[in-house]
This record gives structure tokens, C-alpha cells and sequence, in this order.
């Protein structure tokens, strides 16, 4: 059988039905309209906390077998999230199958609304990779039950900077625990991507006098970043071994597995990539026993969350930096439930995660 944890594992065996029953997922949507183009599938995982709040993302998936276990592992991910951060919100989230640079019109962003709203309510989507806040204006046009619109017509932009805000906090904590001493100043940090949430969390990290060495696969990104905030640029990918305190994944998924904990000689592992754990649970263990401290990415990648869940009721953005600022204290409380109950800081956080949604259940 399929094991969900494992980003990996086979797909010979696909079973939707009973994907979902593993995940506990509550929905699967599929939508498909012959004069857009539109393929997509909405994924509703749990509703105890909420409306299932999670980004849309366009993707030219190779196969419909990767897109639904791409949305239902990323809607999984985000009831967690909303749990842990104490968002009155549920998990979901959307993927269009195509090419988001030549596949994506009007009409096709207004048919995903009108998707969306025949849900009334249960999901909110948001922008994700492949998807920009204009388009979200597009999907505004058939619905309400959108986020991450733009300021100027009243939402909250792009929440990538508060995301950024939220992995700065959560990596100060755990230096924190690690050190001491929550200070990064000198401490030589890996960031992996440079897009919108790597750039905002190296502009903190140079301003607090970190030693930030930076990789991209997009090398002209890379060097008007490292031009930007005059830091060391690395241009290949041998980058796991490096000497470094803390290694911060801001690009994919998937990036701590068994070659790279071998390899890893950072002492602390904090990002905003979603799911990096190749397998959460092995992967997990491994660092621990390693002596590898890690930050769990659906806590300290919230802030983005917090951002759209702002827009829900009137947009406030020092309300929602106030509350990402409590990435912090979470990530403190974690590390120590994971020493407190011998478990992963993994572990620890999905715990008190489904702790919360029980408690609601209840
Ligand atoms: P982005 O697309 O703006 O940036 C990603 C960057 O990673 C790009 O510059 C890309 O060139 C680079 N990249 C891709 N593959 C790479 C590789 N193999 N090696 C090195 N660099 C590589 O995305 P983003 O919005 O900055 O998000 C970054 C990560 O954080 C994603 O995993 C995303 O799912 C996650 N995340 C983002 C938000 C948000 O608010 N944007 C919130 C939560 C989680």
C-alpha cells in the first residue's frame, strides 16, 4: 500500500478512495470544463477547525496520479498548519494541471472561481505556485471565498514577506535552543532559493549580521540577490556538506532524505519549503539522531496563513506580523515537548496539532 509519508513510495497501486482514507481527507473535487481547458482538483482534508483555507497551484503535473497526490498531501499539510499556528481554519488546497506561463487565462481563472464557489464556503483558495495575486482578482470575479488579493483592493498582497517574517522567528528559536542565545549575528546560514520568501528572509538575516551564503537555480536571481545584500553566492548544487550552523530550504520539498542528512554538517535545519521531509518519520529520527535540530516547516512557514486568514475578516497587517511573531514561542514549546516526551520536533509539533483538532472535535 501506498505509504503517504513517503513522497517516494510507488504509484503502481493507486487508489483515490483509499489515498484519502489513510489521509483522513473529508473531499476530492475534480473539475474539468472543455472551453477553458480547465483541469483541476480541489482537495478538502478537514473541516473540524474551519473553511478549509490553502493555495491554488499550477502545475504541469507529468501524470493526474502526481497532481492528486500533490493536492492531497499539500491540503494534509495545511490542516496542521492552521491547527498548530490556533487559525479558526481547516485544510484544503487546489491545483490546476497546465503551464502557468502559457496556458493561463482569464476565462480559465474565472471557471476555477466559479468551482470554488459552488463549495460555499468550505474552501478558500489563495495564490501557490504558478499563481500571482492578479490572478487571484480574476477568481474574485466569480467568488468571495478567495484570499490574497491585492492591498489595493483591500486584501493582503503577496504573503510571502510575512512567511519570511515567520521562518526568521522560527530559526531565531531555534538557535535559541540550540546556542543559547537566540542571536544570529555571525552564525553561517545556507539559504536554498532565492524567490519571494528566500529574499525577504536573507534581507532580515544580512540585517542582523549573519554570514548568509545563498543558492538558485536561477543564477540571474542569484546574483542580483547577492549584489542586493553582499553575500556569497554558491552556483552548483554540492551544497549539503557545507560548513555551515544552520541550512535553510526555501526552494523545494523533499531536500532533507537519506544522501543529504549524511552529508549535512549544519547543526540546525529551519526553512519554508512545504514538506521537506522526504519521509517525515525516518527523516525526522534521522536528524535527531544526528544531533541535527529541526524547525517543523508547517509551523515556521505559517506566516503566509496568517497573512491570507487576515483577509477573512478586514485585513490588519500589524495584527498579522503580531501573530507570526509567535512562531517564536511555539517553536520554543515544541523542542521542548520533543525533549519532554523523547519524540521528533516533528512528531511534537503534529501532535499538538491533532491535540487541537480533537479538542474541537470534542
Ligand atoms: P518562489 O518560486 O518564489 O522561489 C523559489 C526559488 O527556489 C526560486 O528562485 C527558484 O529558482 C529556486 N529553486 C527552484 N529549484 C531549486 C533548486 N533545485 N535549487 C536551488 N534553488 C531552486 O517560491 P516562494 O514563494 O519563495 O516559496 C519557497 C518555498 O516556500 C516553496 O517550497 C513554497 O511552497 C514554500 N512556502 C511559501 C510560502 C509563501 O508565502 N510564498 C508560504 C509557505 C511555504
Amino acid at each position: 500500500m501506498l505509504d503517504v509519508k513517503n513522497v517516494n513510495d510507488s504509484v503502481e497501486d493507486f487508489q483515490v478512495i483509499e489515498m484519502m482514507t489513510q489521509m483522513n481527507h473529508e473531499q476530492l473535487v475534480f473539475c474539468n470544463d472543455k472551453e477553458t481547458g480547465l483541469k483541476a482538483i480541489i482537495a478538502i482534508h478537514d473541516t473540524t477547525l474551519g473553511p478549509a483555507l490553502g493555495g491554488t497551484r499550477m502545475w504541469n503535473y507529468d501524470c493526474d496520479n502526481d497532481a492528486i497526490i500533490d493536492v492531497l498531501r499539500l491540503s494534509r499539510g495545511m490542516t496542521f498548519k492552521a491547527a498548530i499556528t490556533g487559525l479558526s481554519l481547516g485544510g484544503g488546497k487546489a491545483v490546476i494541471i497546465g503551464d502557468s506561463s502559457t496556458q493561463k487565462t482569464e476565462a480559465l481563472m474565472r471557471k476555477f472561481g466559479e468551482y470554488v464557489n459552488s463549495l460555499g464556503g468550505k474552501y478558500i483558495t489563495a495564490e501557490d505556485v504558478g499563481m500571482s495575486a492578479s490572478d487571484m482578482v480574476q477568481v474574485k470575479k466569480e467568488t468571495d471565498f478567495v484570499t490574497g488579493i491585492p492591498v489595493e483592493m483591500g486584501g493582503g498582497g503577496d504573503p510571502s514577506p510575512v512567511t519570511a517574517f515567520g521562518v526568521y522567528m522560527g530559526m531565531k528559536a531555534s538557535a535559541k535552543h540550540k546556542w543559547g542565545s537566540d542571536d544570529l549575528k555571525a552564525k553561517k546560514i545556507l539559504v536554498q532559493g532565492v524567490g519571494h520568501v528566500g529574499e525577504n528572509l536573507v534581507k532580515y538575516l544580512t540585517e542582523e549580521g549573519a554570514e548568509v551564503l545563498i543558492n538558485d537555480i536561477n543564477l540571474a536571481n542569484l546574483k542580483r540577490v547577492s549584489e542586493l545584500y553582499n553575500c556569497q553566492t554558491i552556483e552548483d548544487n554540492l551544497i549539503y556538506d557545507l560548513d555551515v550552523d544552520i541550512y535553510s530550504p526555501c526552494a523545494l520539498g523533499a531536500t532533507i532524505n537519506d544522501t543529504t542528512i549524511e552529508q549535512f554538517k549544519c547543526e540546525v535545519v529551519a526553512g519554508a519549503a512545504n514538506n521537506q521531509l522526504q519521509d517525515e518519520e525516518k527523516h525526522a529520527n534521522m536528524l535527531q539522531e544526528k544531533g541535527i535540530l529541526y524547525a517543523p516547516d508547517f509551523l515556521i512557514n505559517a506566516g503566509g496563513l496568517i497573512n491570507v486568514y487576515s483577509e477573512i475578516n478586514g485585513y490588519d497587517r500589524e495584527k498579522a506580523i503580531a501573530q507570526t511573531r509567535k512562531i517564536y514561542d511555539t517553536t520554543l514549546e515544541i523542542f521542548s515537548k520533543s525533549e519532554e516526551e523523547n519524540i521528533t520536533t516533528h512528531q511534537a509539533a503534529l501532535k499538538l496539532a491533532k491535540e487541537r483538532i480533537a479538542q474541537a472535535k470534542n
